[in-house]
Order: structure tokens, then C-alpha cells, then sequence
């Protein structure tokens, strides 16, 4: 059983400072303690090595940590969402796609970015080099646009500090190279560097002569004290009245902070970056942190670099820990003088430090192991953790919260397990549900049931489904507990119209037990509302774990209900989502799956059955199930026999999701696989397509999986056309239905058609 949670910390952003912090709590964790990281990005850069990447050196991912693995190795739940504030009264995160998220301690790492808003037509006409994600879709059209333009291209880079120098050298050496490989002419590229006083400012003499030395060796044109006025269309307007015509414009300027901590109430300095104590604490809420680019450390002015973020991140995991344990942060002075290695673009490197500069190939390979080994300790992680750390951490347990941990262990069942009144009542009365008139008393009314009128000339359905949490993240667990309800109800044709909650809220202190509920009911009313379902009532109580489940009724036209034994010979078989989640959450709670292939899944575990429902039902479906525990198999077999039929599956036609084949191949599959795999239910043509990754796939358990359908045939691909529009683009033909079963596997494998040579 887990320890209730008595505090809350959350992280926002996974920037350079809070990847140490994650990593730190991962090897040591704070019992009593919730981590929460809300992250724009899944994946987030490693600035050190960005412009090794854009010169062609380094991957994609060699570049960038994957926030989801490490999160999951620190115990910390991964809000894939952006800030856009902070209620500092309410200690809320106000986020773009979630309710507000509760917090005891706060801490920021978001980086800054350049300002364009100073810069009449910057914003329009410009690309700013960040958020860095942005600029890597930009910087693949780049290179997609050289090559399809054989005319000269000149780009610019505005910003003369080491982010700028660099920028554009890495750009000319990979552009070069890409061009040279290609037999065309490398000259006919033209780059140009321009900035506002002097290059390279906060550096030495020294290290200036030397990366002036390259640039001109380079043919990078310079402008320096060009402040630029405005940009329009491919031209920039400086200040003294200069014209700079250019195809390209990319904005490496001052960084800037964004606006929103401000705007929340938070102390910042005139440029709108946080100001906090030498502890990392905001001078006017200790319990709020910043770190990085966005903090502005009072009495030790710094450049805005990565190397200060990456600094700052041990002690601020140190001082997070202290002012949870209800201890004083400690000061924490940083570096004056720090080694920058800018790179060149050529894997040769320069060194400035203090007064001192050196170049060199040795540089770069210096710079080359020191940027691997830092992300070494984010990508190669030790073992998982034992889920729990061995011993309540002091001073995280106060008063109530000991009581709560004391309790633990020796709670009431049966009706004292029920949610106190308080709780649920104030829950309901923040929440919006959706009302149909048939409902004569819900939730608005409460008594002992709901009452509700029959719809006359129509059948009733009914369903329940309930499971515990999967991911801890009550808001999304909500959502996807309601679409995966649902779907029983769309796969039968019908229309969903109320619904009871049965809620399973693990033991804690009743704050964040209603924080808990609050989260999950949202989520799930979110899913029911837009499906016009009402919420009536239900019923909740403490438990182990989070779990959420629902009693649905619908009603459909008694002629027009889908059965699964409506499979016709010579159908097509339609399958609307992909499948995979139970082996990539088996591989998430392991620490193995990408954080762009959970993102993927979970996005997919939201789309509503019901517009799919609707468009199988006009291209002529005769029966239809929705695909969840039992697997595609299991579902599949269900239907065949039921109708009588045999089914055939073509493997390379079923949707997978990203990563799941992976995973798979890893050994890696769902603790409901084995039980899926009904010896009898698939006959494999051979070993070999028994033993593929496909094959295992379907006996996959899928929550909120997609719908399958019988088809008629010469419908079946305008019916996955039209899918396709609608928001299920994995939607396939899988496969047909054969003649009646004669004995044997109800679904047999396709041979693979035959190898193209
Ligand atoms: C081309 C270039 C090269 C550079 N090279 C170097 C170098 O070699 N060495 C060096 O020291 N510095 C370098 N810098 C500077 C360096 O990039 C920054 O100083 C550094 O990234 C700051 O780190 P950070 O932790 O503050 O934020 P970041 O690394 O920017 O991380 C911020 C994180 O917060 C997330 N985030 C942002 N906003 C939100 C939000 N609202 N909600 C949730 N999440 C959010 C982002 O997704 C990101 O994960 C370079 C900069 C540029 C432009």
C-alpha cells in the first residue's frame, strides 16, 4: 500500500536544473512526498549540444532528454501541459489543458526565450531559435528548401552572443556539407551574422579575436552595432538606416522571460524574470522556487547560459528537500568565471575562460565528452527505485499528516470506507454536468437513487466498467476511464445518456484526496458531457489505489442495436485505433517506453467511439465491438463464433501504435497477455509469424481501444477514408470475413504476401 501523500511538489518545466532534481529524487525519495512535473515538452534539449546538432554531429535524441522515463525513475507524475500561471492565493498551477494543479511547493525552470516583441515585424517575420522544438521543424524546412532551390540564399542570424556565433556557423557547415555531398555549389550560400553592439560582449578580448578569426575564415559576413529597427519580409531595417536583405531570419537575441509569472503576482525584476534569494527561493513566497534562465539570483547578476542551470540544480533538489522537511534552504553562491566551449560548426571548438581563449579540434572532442557524459545521467538510469523509500523522511509528517500515516494500515471497510460528505459535496459543487431531461432527480437533487424516465420506442443499455488507475494523473485517468466506458455503449449503436461514478480514492489527507477526485471527475465530465451523458450519482470510497469505473445506460432503436454476432461472410473487417497500450504501459511502468510513444497512446486512448460509431453505421455495418481486455484476438474470436464464421487477419495491415512492436521485441508485454492468449482462438500460418511482434500484439489487453466492425467489402475503404477524416487516422481494413466456421480457429493469419524484389 502506498504512503499518502502529504505534500505536494510541483516542477514546472523540465528544464537543465529540474532534470537534476528529478534524477535526485529518483535515487533518494522523499516518502509522504508528490512529485509532479508539468513539462511542455516531452522531450527536452540539451543546449550544450544544439549546435552540434544543427551541424549534423549529433541526433535528434542524442540532443534531447526524454522527460517521461526520468519522471517515471523519480516517482514523479508527468503533466504533459504548459503553465500559462499561478494562483499564489489558491497555490494552484493554472494550466492550458487541465484543471489547476495543487501545490505545497512550487519550483520554475522554463528557460526564456528571445524577445521578438521589441522588434516591430520580428514576431511575423522571423524565427526565434526558441522554444528550441519550434526551431528544429523550421531549421528541417531550411534544409528541405536548399535543396529544392538552386538559386543563391542568404540567411541571417540576428544576435551576436555565443548562441548567435554558434548558430550560424553550425547552420553553414551542415548546409555546406549537405550541398558538397550533392555535387552543387556550396557558394552559392551567403550567411550573415548581425548584432546590435559588439560580438560576443560577456567574452574576453581573447576569445573574440578568435571566433572573429572564424567567422571571417568561414565567409560569414558581420554587422556589428546594427541594432535592428524592423523586420519585413526578407529585410531587415537597422537602426543607423542599413537595409539587410535576407531569405532567412533567425532571432538569437537577449533572452527574454515569459510573461505569466509576472502577471501571477510573482516578484520579478524589470525584465520579468523571478527574482529569488541566493537559496533559489522567490524573495516573496519561500515556498516557490525558480532556477535557470528564468531566475534572476539576487546579488549575483549572471549571463543567461545552460552551464548555470545545470549549477544550480543540486542545490536546488538540496533546498526543495529542506523546505519540505520544514527546514531553512541554505545559500548557494554561484560561479563567476565558467569554461564556454563554442563550437565552430567543424568539430573544432574555441575556449573562453575569464581573460584566457584557446581553439582547437581538441576542444570540440573535450566539449564532445563532457556533453555526453551529462546526458548519460538522464538517458542510462540506474535500476527503478524500490517503489517506496524505506523511511518516512523527518519533518515531512507533520501533525495531521502523522495521523493520516499512523491510520495507515488499520482503516475501516465496508460503509466507513465511504468519502466524507464534505469532500464530496464540495467536489460536486465545483463541477458542471450535463442535464437531459429525462432525468428527473441527479445529482443536482440527490437522494437515495437517481430517478429517471424511460425514452419511449427505445431500448435501454446498460454497462459497467471499472479499473484502477493506470497512470498517475487522475485528470487524464478520468478521461480515458469515461471514453473506455463509453465505448461499450458506441459499439452497440446506441447513445449514451447517464451514467454512475464508482470512485476508489487512495488514503490521504482529505485535501488532496478532494484535490484527487476534483482531478478525475473533470477529467471524466469532460468525456461524459461532450457525449451527452449525464452524471446522476454514484458512490465513493478510500482505497489502496485510484480507480475510477461506471454503470452507463443508453438506449438505441431496439432494430438498430449492433450485435457481435452480425458478421456476414465477405465482409470487411474495420478496425478504428491502433492497438498497443497494454504492453506500452507495461514497458512505461518499467521506465522503458519513450515519452513520445505514452503521449502518442494516451492521445489515442481520448478519441471518442462516437463519431466512428456513427460513420461504420452509414457505410453499412452489421457488427461491431469495441476492442478492450480481451485484445483484438479475444474480441475478434467473440464475434466469429458468435456469428459463425471464420475471420482472417492480415498482420501487416493491423495499426499499431508507435513503439509497441519495440517494446514487445524487448520481451516486454502486458501481465494480461498470457490469459489473452486462448490457445485455439488464431491459427498462425507458420513459427515465423507466430514468434512476430504483430502476432503477440493481438492478444494485447487495450483500454479505450477503437472499434471493429463488420463491413461490406466494396464499402470498406470509403468507410476508412471517412474515418480517417474524422479523427481516427490509423483506421484500417484488417482483414474479412470468411465462410462459416467449419471447426477450428475462429481467426486465421493471412500469408504475408510474397517479398518484393
Ligand atoms: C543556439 C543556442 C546555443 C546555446 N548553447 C549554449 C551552450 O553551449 N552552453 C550554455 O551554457 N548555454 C547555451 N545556450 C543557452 C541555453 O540554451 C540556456 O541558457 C538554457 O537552455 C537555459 O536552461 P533552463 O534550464 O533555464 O531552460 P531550458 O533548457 O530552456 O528548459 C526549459 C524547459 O521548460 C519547458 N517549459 C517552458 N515553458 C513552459 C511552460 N510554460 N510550462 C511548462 N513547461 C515549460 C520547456 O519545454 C523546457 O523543457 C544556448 C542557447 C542557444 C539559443
Amino acid at each position: 500500500m502506498r504512503t499518502p501523500v502529504i505534500k505536494d511538489l510541483v516542477l514546472i518545466g523540465g528544464g537543465h536544473s529540474h532534470v537534476a532534481v528529478l534524477r535526485r529524487f529518483g535515487m533518494a525519495p522523499m516518502r509522504g512526498v508528490r512529485l509532479t512535473l508539468i513539462g511542455r515538452d516531452v522531450l527536452t534539449p540539451y543546449s550544450g549540444m544544439l549546435p552540434g546538432f544543427i551541424a549534423g554531429h549529433y541526433t535528434f535524441e542524442d540532443c534531447h532528454i526524454d522527460l517521461a522515463p526520468l519522471a517515471a525513475f523519480a516517482g514523479a507524475r508527468f503533466y504533459h501541459d504548459e503553465a500559462v500561471g499561478i494562483d499564489l492565493a489558491a497555490r494552484h498551477v493554472l494550466c492550458a489543458g487541465r484543471p489547476p494543479v495543487a501545490f505545497d511547493v512550487l519550483s520554475l525552470d522554463i528557460g526564456s526565450g528571445p524577445n521578438l516583441a521589441d522588434v516591430p515585424g520580428a514576431a511575423e517575420h522571423a524565427t526565434p531559435v526558441k522554444p528550441i522544438n519550434g526551431f528544429v521543424a523550421h531549421w528541417e524546412r531550411i534544409l528541405a528548401r536548399v535543396l529544392a532551390d538552386d538559386r543563391e540564399l542568404r540567411i541571417g542570424v540576428v544576435g551576436g552572443g555565443a548562441g548567435g556565433v554558434e548558430l550560424v556557423l553550425a547552420m553553414r557547415h551542415r548546409l555546406r556539407a549537405m550541398l558538397t555531398a550533392r555535387r552543387q555549389d556550396p557558394d552559392r550560400l551567403r550567411f550573415v551574422l548581425i548584432t546590435a553592439g559588439r560580438m560576443l560582449a560577456t567574452h574576453s578580448q581573447a576569445a573574440r579575436r578568435l571566433l572573429l578569426r572564424a567567422l571571417e575564415q568561414r565567409g560569414v559576413a558581420l554587422h556589428t552595432d546594427s541594432p535592428v529597427a524592423a523586420v519585413a519580409p526578407c529585410l531587415l531595417r537597422c537602426v543607423g538606416g542599413q537595409e539587410i536583405p535576407l531569405d532567412e531570419i533567425l532571432w538569437v537575441t537577449q533572452a527574454g522571460a515569459a510573461s505569466w509569472p509576472a502577471a501571477s503576482g510573482l516578484a520579478c525584476d524589470a525584465a520579468g524574470f523571478v527574482r529569488v534569494r541566493d537559496t533559489l527561493q522567490s524573495v516573496t513566497d519561500p515556498a516557490i522556487f525558480a532556477a535557470g534562465d528564468i531566475a534572476a539570483v539576487e546579488g549575483y547578476p549572471r549571463p543567461k547560459a545552460g552551464v548555470f542551470a545545470v549549477r544550480q540544480g543540486p542545490p536546488l533538489a538540496e533546498n526543495l528537500r529542506r523546505v519540505l522537511a520544514g527546514r531553512p534552504a541554505r545559500p548557494f553562491v554561484p560561479q563567476r568565471r565558467f569554461l564556454s566551449l563554442i563550437s565552430t560548426g567543424d568539430a573544432c571548438a574555441v575556449a573562453s575562460w575569464g581573460g584566457l581563449a584557446f581553439a582547437g579540434p581538441w576542444l570540440w572532442r573535450l566539449k564532445d565528452r563532457i556533453d555526453r557524459r551529462f546526458m548519460r545521467r538522464f538517458t542510462e538510469l540506474p535500476a527503478m527505485p524500490a517503489a517506496e523509500p524505506p523511511a518516512p523522511a523527518p519533518g515531512v509528517a507533520n501533525a495531521p499528516a502523522q495521523a493520516v500515516l499512523a491510520a495507515h494500515g488499520m482503516r475501516c471497510g465496508g460503509c466507513a470506507a465511504k468519502l466524507s460528505s464534505d469532500i464530496l459535496s464540495r467536489v460536486l459543487a465545483r463541477l458542471t454536468v450535463v442535464r437531459r431531461e429525462e432525468v428527473l432527480i441527479g445529482l443536482d437533487a440527490p437522494d437515495d437513487a437517481a430517478l429517471v424516465l424511460p425514452v419511449a420506442g427505445m431500448a435501454q443499455l446498460h454497462s459497467a466498467d471499472y479499473f484502477r488507475a493506470f497512470i498517475d494523473d487522475p485528470y487524464l485517468f478520468g478521461r480515458i476511464a469515461a471514453t473506455h466506458a463509453l465505448g461499450d455503449i458506441h459499439a452497440m449503436g446506441g447513445d449514451a445518456r447517464t451514467a454512475l461514478a464508482i470512485a476508489t480514492l487512495p488514503y490521504g489527507i482529505a485535501r488532496k484526496i478532494e484535490d484527487d477526485l476534483f482531478q478525475m471527475l473533470t477529467g471524466a465530465l469532460a468525456v461524459l458531457n461532450q457525449a451527452g451523458c449525464a452524471l446522476i450519482g454514484g458512490h465513493s470510497s478510500e482505497g489502496a489505489e485510484l480507480a475510477l469505473g461506471f454503470a452507463l445506460t443508453g438506449s438505441v432503436p431496439i432494430e438498430a442495436a449492433w450485435r457481435k454476432r452480425g458478421l456476414v461472410a465477405g465482409q470487411a473487417l474495420v478496425l478504428t485505433k491502433p492497438i498497443g497500450t497494454g504492453a506500452l504501459f507495461a514497458a512505461a511502468m518499467r521506465g522503458r517506453a519513450r515519452g513520445v510513444w505514452i503521449d502518442a497512446a494516451l492521445a489515442s486512448m481520448q478519441i471518442s467511439a462516437a463519431a466512428a460509431a456513427a460513420c461504420l453505421r452509414r457505410f453499412g455495418a452489421t457488427a461491431c465491438t469495441d476492442v478492450t481486455g480481451f485484445g483484438l484476438a479475444g474480441h475478434l474470436a467473440e464475434m466469429a463464433r458468435a456469428s459463425g464464421v471464420q475471420a482472417a487477419l492480415d498482420l501487416a495491415s493491423v495499426p499499431l501504435l508507435d513503439g509497441a512492436p519495440e517494446v514487445v521485441r524487448a520481451g516486454i508485454v502486458s501481465t494480461a497477455q498470457a490469459q489473452n492468449m486462448q490457445p485455439g482462438d488464431v491459427l498462425a500460418q507458420d513459427a515465423a509469424q507466430a514468434g512476430d511482434p504483430r502476432f503477440a500484439l493481438l492478444f494485447d489487453p487495450q483500454t479505450a481501444g477503437g472499434l471493429l466492425a463488420g463491413v461490406p467489402a466494396e464499402r470498406a475503404g470509403a468507410c476508412v477514408a471517412a474515418l480517417r477524416r474524422l479523427g481516427y487516422p490509423a483506421a484500417a481494413v484488417i482483414g474479412q470475413v470468411l465462410g462459416q466456421i467449419t471447426g477450428g480457429a475462429p481467426i486465421r493469419i493471412l500469408e504475408a504476401p510474397p517479398a518484393r524484389v
